[in-house]
């Protein structure tokens, strides 16, 4: 039964390459595989680790690029079972919450694509308590002072995460400027560890 299911929902929805969209396999061919790049875990200011599944850059870019800026929600599924597979690596978390997106982006996309990587995450997602508490432009173009200026406390948290070991996931760390001013906020709100999840880690600003 399990055996016809997986073949309807292939025939439905065949796996495809998410950066060439090549059928046959996922979440990348083996020729886009073969270009990835892993990334591990690296230090961000006011977090206790922070880790990414894949350097930003070839296939890894174009997949990003095709789901955020492509507004391919549906990549979501297979980009989001590679964050959950890197979950065993993470220290333990008590709630996992995505990065909001300021409001004009999300009106824009149509969808937070934090939210939907996390949708299968194998841990509590709360999407809704961390909060944009005020407008931030994109951090594009700017370079790290102004990125740290840009969303420096423009997060904030619906009420308490006393004592809570939180893990940060957005898309995408830079600089880590968003990430490190979403980590402020939670640990205001009482958290005891915080941690990030990436799927892409971009060593210089894109
Ligand atoms: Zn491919």
């Amino acid at each position: 039964m399990l055996q016809l299911a997986r073949a309807v929902v292939d025939f439905l929805f065949p796996p495809s390459c998410v950066a060439c969209a090549e059928l046959g396999r996922e979440p990348f061919c083996a020729l886009c595989e073969d270009a990835l790049l892993p990334a591990g875990a690296f230090a961000l200011t006011g977090l206790e680790e922070a880790r990414a599944v894949l350097q930003y850059g070839g296939p890894a870019a174009l997949a990003l690029f095709r789901f955020k800026y492509g507004r391919e929600v549906a990549l979501a599924r297979p980009l989001g079972r590679m964050l959950a597979e890197v979950a065993p690596l993470l220290p333990r978390v008590d709630v996992v919450l995505p990065i909001p997106l300021a409001r004009s982006r999300l009106v824009e996309r149509g969808f937070n694509q934090a939210r939907e990587l996390v949708r299968g995450f194998p841990a509590r997602v709360e999407p809704h308590r961390l909060r944009r508490a005020r407008p931030t432009r994109s951090q594009a173009g700017l370079r790290g002072a102004e990125r740290r200026a840009n969303v420096a406390g423009a997060f904030s948290v619906q009420g308490r995460l006393a004592g809570q070991r939180v893990l940060l996931v957005d898309d995408v760390v830079t600089t880590g400027a968003t990430m490190s001013a979403a980590a402020a906020a939670v640990r205001a709100a009482g958290a005891r560890e915080v941690h990030g999840l990436a799927l892409l880690h971009a060593d210089s600003v894109l």
